[in-house]
C-alpha cells in the first residue's frame, strides 16, 4: 500500500519536501499532500526591497499550487490541529487527513499584538513593519513622502525571521536617503534587545563598524514593552522599554514578536511555549514522536530562521523521512549550516557562512576562490539578486544548487580570525 505523506505549509520547506520526495517515490509508492492556508508563495527576501521601490509586490509572488510538482495533492484550507495519537491533521474545512509520515513546515506567525500599542495609534501611518506584503508596500507608499526626521527601525523580541534583515533595511535606508539627497535630514536609528548589532560576535563587530561608518545610532538592550505611536508635536511616537526608555520617532519600522502557527499549541505535544515544534536538531525528526518531523521556521532549532536554512535543512529531513519509513536508522548530519547575503546598499552586499559550532569568520565562500565573506562587494550583491532567480527555479523545486550542499564548507575560511566568545546562539 502507498504511503501517505502529509506537509503541513506551502511555503519554502513544505514546497522543496515536496518536490523533493515526490522525485524519490513514484506515485503508487507514496502519496504526498501539501496543506497550506493560501493561495500565494511570497519570495520574503524580496519583502525587504519592496519598501525602496526596488521591487514590486507583482514581481515576488506566484501562485502556491503551481509550485508543486506533478503528482502531488494541494489542500487549501487552514489547520486546525494534529491529533498526534491517532495520526491525523484536522484542517478547518472539516477534512481530516491521515498519515504515515508528517512533516511541519508551517513557520512562523507575526503576533504584533503581543506587544501593547503597536497595532493602536499610528499603525501604518507612522509605524510600519516590512515583515508583510501589505506592510512592506505601505511603508513604500510612506517613504516616498517622507521627507526628513527621525526613523527608527526597532526589533522586539527574537527568535525572528532572517535576523540580518532589520540591519539590511537600515543599510538601505542610508542609501536611499542618500539617492534622494535628504540623508542629512533623516536621523537613522536601529534599536534591538541584542547587545550589539548581531548575535554572533565577529558579524556583530563587522555589522557594528557598518552602523557607525553610516552615521546610524544604535540602542542595545532595549526590550521594548510599548510603541506608542500617538504623535504630539513635542515628540512623535516613542518606543518605551520594560526599564522605562524611550527612543523617539518620527517613522517607526518595527519588527514584532514571532511565534510558531497557533494550530502547534492545539496540538498536545508538538510545541514550545512559543508553539515551535521541538526538534532534534541534527535528524529534524520531531521528538513527540518518531514520525513527525520538522522543516525551516516551524523548528525550535538553534540557528537563525532563514530560508537558506531551510534549504539545507530539507536534504536531511528528507532522508530521514525516506529512512522512516523503511525503518532505517535516521541521518543525524544536520549540522545547523546557514548563509546569508546581506544587503549593504550603495550596490553591494556582504555574505556570512556558518553553523551550530562555526559562527560567521571572513575568507571566501564555498572555496577559497569564491564569493568574499565577511565583506562588501558587488559581486555579493549580484548574489543576493541572483538568489531570487535560484529560489524559483532550483531550490523550490528540489534541485541541488552545484557546489553547495547542506554541510557547512570550511575550506576558504579564516577560521583563525573570529573574535573569541562563548557558546554560539542564534
Ligand atoms: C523580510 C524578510 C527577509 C528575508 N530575507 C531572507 C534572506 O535574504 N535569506 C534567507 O535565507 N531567508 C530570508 N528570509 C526568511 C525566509 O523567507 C524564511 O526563513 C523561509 O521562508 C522559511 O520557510 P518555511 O517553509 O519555514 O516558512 P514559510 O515559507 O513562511 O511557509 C510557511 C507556510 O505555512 C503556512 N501556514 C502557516 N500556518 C498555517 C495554518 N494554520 N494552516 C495552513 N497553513 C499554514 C503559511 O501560509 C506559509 O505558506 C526573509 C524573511 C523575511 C520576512
Amino acid at each position: 500500500m502507498a504511503k501517505r505523506i502529509v506537509i503541513l505549509g506551502g511555503g519554502t520547506g513544505g514546497t522543496l519536501t515536496a518536490n523533493r520526495l515526490r522525485r524519490l517515490y513514484d506515485e503508487d509508492e507514496a502519496t504526498i499532500t501539501v496543506v497550506d492556508q493560501d493561495g500565494d508563495h511570497v519570495y520574503q527576501p524580496g519583502l525587504l526591497f519592496v519598501p525602496f521601490g526596488l521591487a514590486h509586490a507583482d514581481d515576488i509572488v506566484r501562485p502556491r499550487g503551481r509550485q508543486l510538482h506533478r503528482g502531488i495533492s494541494y489542500v487549501q484550507s487552514a489547520i486546525e490541529r494534529v491529533d498526534v495519537e491517532a495520526d491525523r491533521v484536522h484542517l478547518v474545512d472539516g477534512t481530516v487527513l491521515g498519515y504515515d509520515a508528517l512533516v511541519v513546515a508551517t513557520g512562523t506567525r507575526l503576533v504584533p499584538e503581543e506587544t501593547e500599542g503597536l497595532l493602536g495609534a499610528g499603525w501604518m501611518e507612522r509605524v510600519f513593519t516590512f515583515y508583510d506584503l501589505e506592510g512592506a508596500a505601505a511603508l513604500g507608499a510612506r517613504l516616498a513622502t517622507f521627507e526628513g526626521g527621525r526613523l527608527v527601525v526597532n526589533v522586539v523580541d527574537l527568535p525572528i525571521k532572517c535576523p540580518v534583515a532589520p540591519l539590511e533595511f537600515c543599510f538601505l535606508a542610508d542609501w536611499y536617503f542618500h539617492e534622494r539627497g535628504i540623508r542629512d535630514q533623516v536621523q537613522i536609528t536601529y534599536v534591538t534587545p541584542l547587545d550589539g548589532a548581531f548575535t554572533k560576535p565577529t558579524a556583530a563587530a563587522v555589522l557594528g563598524g557598518m552602523l557607525e561608518d553610516r552615521g546610524i545610532e544604535l540602542v542595545t538592550e532595549f526590550n521594548t514593552g510599548e510603541v506608542d505611536g500617538e504623535a504630539t508635536p513635542e515628540r512623535g511616537g516613542r518606543l518605551v522599554s520594560y526599564d522605562e526608555r524611550e527612543v523617539p520617532f518620527d517613522l517607526a519600522v518595527v519588527v514584532p514578536v514571532h511565534s510558531g502557527a497557533a494550530y502547534v499549541a492545539e496540538s498536545p505535544g508538538l510545541g514550545d511555549d512559543l508553539d515551535f515544534v521541538i526538534t532534534d536538531e541534527r535528524t529534524l525528526q520531531a521528538a513527540v514522536k518518531p514520525n513527525v518531523f520538522a522543516i525551516g521556521d516551524a523548528a525550535s532549532l538553534p540557528i537563525s530562521k532563514a530560508g537558506s536554512v531551510t534549504h539545507f535543512e530539507g536534504e536531511v529531513l528528507v532522508e530521514n523521512v525516506v529512512r522512516f519509513l523503511h525503518d532505517e536508522p535516521l541521518d543525524a548530519s544536520y549540522d545547523g549550516h546557514a548563509n546569508c547575503f546581506i544587503e549593504t546598499g550603495f550596490h553591494k552586499a556582504m555574505l556570512i557562512d556558518f553553523n551550530y559550532e562555526q559562527e560567521p569568520v571572513p575568507g571566501h565562500f564555498p572555496t577559497s576562490i569564491g564569493m568574499p565573506l565577511l565583506k562588501e562587494s558587488r559581486l555579493n550583491h549580484l548574489g543576493k539578486l541572483m538568489f531570487q532567480w535560484f529560489y524559483w527555479h532550483s531550490l523550490l523545486p528540489g534541485r541541488d544548487i552545484p557546489g553547495i550542499g547542506a554541510d557547512m564548507p570550511t575550506s576558504g575560511k579564516h577560521l583563525s580570525e573570529a573574535v573569541p566568545s562563548g557558546p554560539v546562539d542564534d
